[in-house]
Parts: structure tokens; C-alpha cells; sequence
């Protein structure tokens, strides 16, 4: 029987997401037992680099010429066509030199032509449209523009690459914007379709987009999923769909392999599903896919492949269709995989040399994630701490907790290392646990095993200065943690299990060893005042200002279903508003906060938290009072830069004053907090 796993377009382009990875390396342990061949491809990444050639961008040019002539002949003998986006007005105006640069370009970001970069930082190499704009702005300004070719404002001290990258990724962002303006309106780089998947209840647009014509990025798609099946001859296909922007890729693969290879058995799984679809009950799913498994998906992948071959093995956490209803089948006596046992991942058979690394530049975390090839490694499945009221605890892939012994962690990271070559490794866990990562960089050390890691943590006490040395010593480079809302009174609400004061110290311990710290915070959190929101960025002000925390980024807090909250409201003063009849995808909950009973709020106080942190990142306004960035100001760019207030003439305060002693981080880290 032959197996092939895949993930779904879009997802990240820089480094394959690692869930066929990890299923590959542990399914090829029983391939002798079920006479299973087991292969795995990237239809995300080969869908971006067909689209993101010459010969796509020509038809992208051949679709949209067309259809700006039909559109001048039809202004001329009646109304007058609303004239094109800007992208595309740019993309028309010379789409020769578009289709000219884009492969070269394409090559360089797969870091294959680093020559290359010296005629991109030239500025005459590529054509640059809309997404370039804000180059000529440096930040700390607003509309006025600055012309400066040498970008010293907005580099610094990177290098001649560097910056070329960051230039090719505007390009590239640049085109994205081509194909979804005027080609796909569900295209974007790292999603596709999301908002046909995201907490839909029911099936309706998304059945509706899949029967619709396709469109360019669907017909490259379909043609991609037939070149997979001439290759693979697949008796099973399993799609792995860990986002909401994979579904609608996955759903379009698999129309064209029903069509194509009716005999081919299709599975559905990955993290939207153990999210979304926990209470699936659309028949019309099975019309794409005869399984879809929930959670891990070792032990249902082996059990159903074990039928699949004509062995004997129960259902483990399966839906299937059983006379026109869905059925979820689970054999209670089935345990789970342990992390033991799961094997080591491999990335046999996806092209990694093919990947592509966009440069996300302003946030020093986020060009981790889009930047570079990182091999992927778990310390430990799901959280050891499991109670914050915001996450998903009741769900599997955080409330199950089992940690990996230091000895299979070492055979895997060798194992990565021998198989890619690459030494950067990301752990992806919920939050690595600090023993956990103790005894594994003692072992790294003691073994002079040389690789460069990062990952998710909580910000706790554990993290000595001397632990956080000691992870520097053994590879540690960055690290992500949640500070959340920055507020003792809703840390506790939230029992996060940490205070604003110990995060100081811990996030200080990190940067004082050379470690990066990104810090997630939220705002809008139930019964979160304006006050209490303006005093959270007086703390991250402080924060960077006192060297702990190097990035950030806020997120707007969201009930979810599998969370306390979403679980429990009342514990938390909102009330969830009524849902529709769910037959589909369900996570998200709209609620109604009294504090903030309309969402004006959270909506006003957005773009103020977005541009103090995108400045701060820079070094710039960290002495200014933190009101300056509420101001009722229209956003000064296409990244929301502005200029502080003191540069400029004041306008009217829309925000209390901070209410925090301006030395609060400084006393926290002298012990006084
Ligand atoms: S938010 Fe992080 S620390 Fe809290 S329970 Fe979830 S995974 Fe664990």
C-alpha cells in the first residue's frame, strides 16, 4: 500500500510545516509490517513556486492584459470601468519585467544566487509597486517622504544581503497582492481561503467556492495534485490542514483526486481539525474525504492503515460516514503513541533546498518564523502548566502532557542533522518546560553538539540567570513567552501564573545571556478597562526601555470554545452571544464584555498599542509619554509608523494617563518588586 501525506496550501514558505514530517519518521517504523510505502510532499510550497514563475506570472499577465483591453473597450461605448488596484496598475504597467525577475528573484530568497543581491540593492533591478512605498518614509516620520536609496534608517547595520532579501520580499509580497486582487480574491502567501475554513458553522461557503469555476491558482493546484498522483500512485492520501488558511487547498486537492483516482482513500487530519471539528456533523465532507481523524494522528493513521491492509485494528478518534450521518468511531482501549515511540521526523522526499525565506523585518521573532530553514523538535506534547483561561486546555495537543526523554531527544536532533545537514532547530512546543530544556542543554554541551535553537517558554521563576547562561551555551538564541495583558490583576484572572515583576527579572535573565526575547501580549481581555490597557503598554514600555524584551506583538484577545472561557463565561464577567446551528468548523465565540459592551474599545486602542510597539522595536519613543500613540491620528504609513509627539505638533490625548510608576520595571529588576 502506498501512502503519501502532504500538506495543503498556503502555509509558511521558509521551512516545511513538520506535521508530515513527524508522521513520515514514524509510520516508515511499520512499514514492513503493512507492507507500506510512505511518501510526503509540499503542495504549498509547489504551489507558491509554479504560481511565482515565468510561465505563471506570463498567464497571471495574459488574464489581467485581457481583461483591462475588454474592460477599455467596454468604457468606451458605455460606463467607465472603476480603474484597477494599485498593484495591478504597477504589474500592467511593465509585466515584462515582472516575468523577467521573478525567477532569478525566486532563486535568490532559496538562498541559490547570492550574487544576485548587489543588483537588487541597486533599486533598478526590480520593479517596485505599492508594497515599496513605505521606503521612502523611514519610521518616526509620517506621509512626508525621505528618499534615501541607501535605506541606512531602515537597515542599519545589516548587510548587502540582507537588505536585498528584504527588498526581493517586498517584491514578492508585491505579486501576492497581483494574484489576489486581480486573480484569486482567497490567495495570500502563508494562507489560502482562510475565511471559507475559520469557525465556519456550517459548510455552505465553502461547498459553494469549490463548485465555483477555478480560478489560475486553482487550475496550478489542480495540476500540482495530478503531477502527485502520476508520481506517488497513492492508495491512501492523508492531508494534514493545521490552519484555517489550509482548508480550501485541501478540499480542492481533494475534488481532483476523487476525480482523478476514485480509488484512492482520502484522510483528513492536523490541527484546524483537532480545533475546528470537534463536533462535525456535515455529511458533505465525506463527498471529499472517507476519514478525518482528530488529535495525534499516529495511532489513528496506524490503526486505519492496519484496515486498510486487511488487518484487524479498531477506529481511533475517526469520523466516518455511516448512512448519510457522520460518526465519530473511538476504541477507548487504544493508548495513545508515546513520545518514545513516535520515531524521528524526516524530511525524505521534500525539497529543501527549494524553500524560500521572505524577510520579515521589523519584528526581530517574526523573522524567525518566515526566515531560514529550521528543523523542527518537540521537548514535550502539550503544556506542563495547562491552565491559562485563554488557551485551549481542554483539548489535547496542550491538556495531554508527556515529556520526551533528553536520550531520544539527542538521537533526533543527530538523526536531523545527518538527514538536512541544517543545525538550526525550532522547538515547537506549547512551552518547553525548564528541566526539560536544563537537562537538554547539558547533554548538548557535554556531547559538543553544536546546533542554534529557539522556542516557546513560560516566562518563570526556573529561569535563572545561570539556566538562561547555560541555554545560551548550548545553542539558545531566542526565545517567545507570553506576557499576555501585562496587568497583575488579569494575570491572576487568567492564571497565568506569573507576574509583570517576575517577567521582568526572567525576560532580563535572557537578554543578559545573549538570548532574544519576544513577548506575546493581548489586550482586550474581559473586563480589561482603557486605564488598565494603557497601563499594560506603559509596562512594555518599560520593558524595552529597561533592555528585557527586543520584540512583541499584541493580540486581540478571542473566546475560544475549547478554552475556560469559552467553556465557563460567567467566571469571567462576559456573556458568549448565541451561536447558529454548527454542523462544521467551531472555535471562535462572540461575546459581550460590560467593560467594553460594543468592542469601541478594543477597536480604538488597536492601532495606537500596534504603532508604540512597532517604534519601540525600532528604539524610537521609548522616552515618550505612552499616550502619544493613542492620538486620534490617521495611520502615517503602510506599517503604521509615526512620529512621536514631541516631533510633531500635539493633538488631543484619547487615553488616560498611565497610572504606573515610570521606574516600576526598573524596581522590579533592582528586587524591589
Ligand atoms: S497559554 Fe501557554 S502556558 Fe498557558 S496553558 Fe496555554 S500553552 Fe500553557
Amino acid at each position: 500500500m502506498r501512502l503519501l501525506l502532504a500538506t495543503p496550501p498556503m502555509t509558511q514558505l521558509n521551512t516545511p510545516y513538520p506535521a508530515t514530517a513527524y508522521l513520515t519518521g514514524f509510520l516508515r517504523q511499520h512499514a514492513a509490517a503493512l507492507n507500506l510505502t510512505v511518501t510526503q510532499a509540499d503542495p504549498a510550497l509547489l504551489l507558491f513556486l509554479r504560481l511565482f514563475s515565468r510561465a505563471g506570472l506570463s498567464r497571471v499577465a495574459e488574464t489581467l492584459t485581457a481583461r483591462a483591453r475588454a474592460g477599455a473597450a467596454s468604457g468606451r461605448s458605455g460606463p467607465r470601468m472603476p480603474p484597477p488596484p494599485a498593484s495591478i496598475a504597477r504589474f500592467l504597467a511593465e509585466p515584462g519585467r515582472y516575468v523577467a525577475v521573478v525567477e532569478p528573484t525566486i532563486r535568490f530568497l532559496q538562498g541559490r544566487d547570492p550574487a544576485l543581491a548587489l543588483r537588487i540593492v541597486g533599486r533598478s533591478y526590480l520593479p517596485e509597486g505599492p508594497r515599496f512605498a513605505h521606503l521612502a518614509s523611514p519610521p518616526g516620520t509620517d506621509d512626508d517622504a525621505l528618499p534615501d536609496a541607501s535605506l541606512t534608517w531602515a537597515f542599519g547595520a545589516l548587510g548587502t544581503t540582507e537588505q536585498a532579501r528584504y527588498l526581493a520580499s517586498l517584491f514578492v509580497d508585491d505579486v501576492a497582492d497581483v494574484l489576489r486582487e486581480g486573480i484569486d480574491p482567497h490567495f495570500q502567501l502563508s494562507r489560502y481561503g482562510e475565511r471559507l475554513a475559520a469557525s465556519a458553522p456550517t459548510f455552505d461557503p465553502l461547498a459553494l467556492a469549490l463548485a465555483a469555476p477555478p480560478t489560475l491558482v486553482d487550475e496550478a493546484l489542480e495540476a500540482i495534485t495530478a503531477e502527485l498522483l502520476e508520481t506517488h500512485r497513492p492508495d491512501v492520501v492523508g492531508l494534514s490542514v493545521p490552519f484555517p488558511g489550509n482548508v480550501y487547498g485541501a478540499f480542492r486537492m481533494a475534488q481532483t483526486i476523487r476525480r482523478l483516482s476514485p480509488h484512492t482513500r482520502l484522510i483528513l487530519g492536523g490541527g484546524w481539525v483537532n480545533t475546528e471539528l470537534r463536533t462535525l456533523r456535515e455529511p458533505r465532507v465525506f463527498d471529499f474525504f472517507d476519514y478525518v481523524t482528530l488529535d495525534d494522528g499516529e495511532r489513528p493513521l496506524l490503526n486505519l492503515l492496519t484496515r486498510l491492509s486487511g488487518g484487524d485494528a479498531p477506529l481511533v478518534r475517526t469520523y466516518v460516514r455511516e448512512a448519510a450521518a457522520v460518526v465519530l468511531r473511538h476504541d477507548r482501549t487504544q493508548h495513545d503513541i508515546p513520545t518514545r515511540e513516535t520515531g524521528v521526523p524526516t524530511y525524505d522526499g521534500l525539497p529543501l533546498d527549494r524553500y524560500v525565506s521572505v524577510f520579515e523585518m521589523l519584528n526581530p521573532m517574526h523573522r524567525l518564523w518566515s526566515d531560514g530553514r529550521w528543523n523542527k523538535l518537540t521537548v514535550a506534547h502539550g503544556c506542563y502548566w495547562k491552565k491559562c483561561s485563554f488557551c485551549d486546555i481542554s483539548l489535547d495537543y496542550i491538556g495531554r502532557y508527556e515529556q520526551t526523554a533528553t536520550d531520544v531527544l539527542i538521537r533526533r536532533i543527530r538523526a536531523m542533522v545527518e538527514e538536512t545537514g541544517q543545525t538550526g532547530f525550532h522547538l515547537v512546543d506549547e512551552a518547553a518546560p525548564p528541566a526539560a530544556l536544563r537537562a537538554l542543554a547539558e547533554r548538548l554541551i557535554a556531547e559538543d553538539l553544536h546546533i542554534t535553537w529557539w522556542g516557546n517558554i513560560r516566562f518563570e521563576k526556573a529561569f535563572t540567570p545561570d539556566l538562561c547562561h547555560l541555554l545560551a551555551r548550548a545553542g539558545c538564541v531566542a526565545i517567545s513567552g507570553g506576557l499576555e495583558v501585562a496587568s497583575d490583576r488579569l494575570l491572576t484572572l487568567m492564571q497565568k501564573g506569573v507576574t509583570v515583576s517576575q517577567v521582568a527579572r526572567v525576560t532580563r535573565a535572557f537578554t543578559d545571556a545573549g538570548i532574544m526575547v519576544h513577548a506575546y501580549l493581548m489586550y482586550g481581555f474581559p473586563t480589561q478597562t482603557v486605564q488598565e490597557t494603557v497601563d499594560s503598554l506603559e509596562r512594555v514600555r518599560q520593558l524595552f526601555e529597561a533592555g528585557c524584551i527586543q520584540s512583541a506583538y499584541w493580540h486581540r484577545f478571542a473566546a475560544t470554545a475549547h478554552a475556560p472561557i469559552g467553556l465557563h463565561p460567567e467566571r469571567f464577567g462576559i456573556t458568549l452571544r448565541p451561536l447558529p446551528e454548527i454542523t462544521f468548523a467551531h472555535n471562535d465565540l462572540e461575546f459581550d464584555d460590560p467593560v467594553d459592551p460594543t468592542g469601541a474599545d478594543r477597536d480604538r486602542l488597536r492601532h495606537g498599542l500596534e504603532k508604540a510597539l512597532y517604534n519601540y522595536m525600532h528604539g524610537l519613543g521609548l522616552e515618550e509619554d505612552v499616550r502619544t500613540w493613542f492620538e486620534d491620528r490617521p495611520p502615517s504609513g503602510p506599517r503604521g509608523a509615526s512620529r512621536p509627539r514631541s516631533q510633531r505638533g500635539a493633538k488631543k490625548q484619547a487615553v488616560p494617563p498611565a497610572k504606573v510608576p515610570r521606574d516600576l520595571i526598573a524596581r522590579a529588576l533592582a528586587g524591589e518588586g
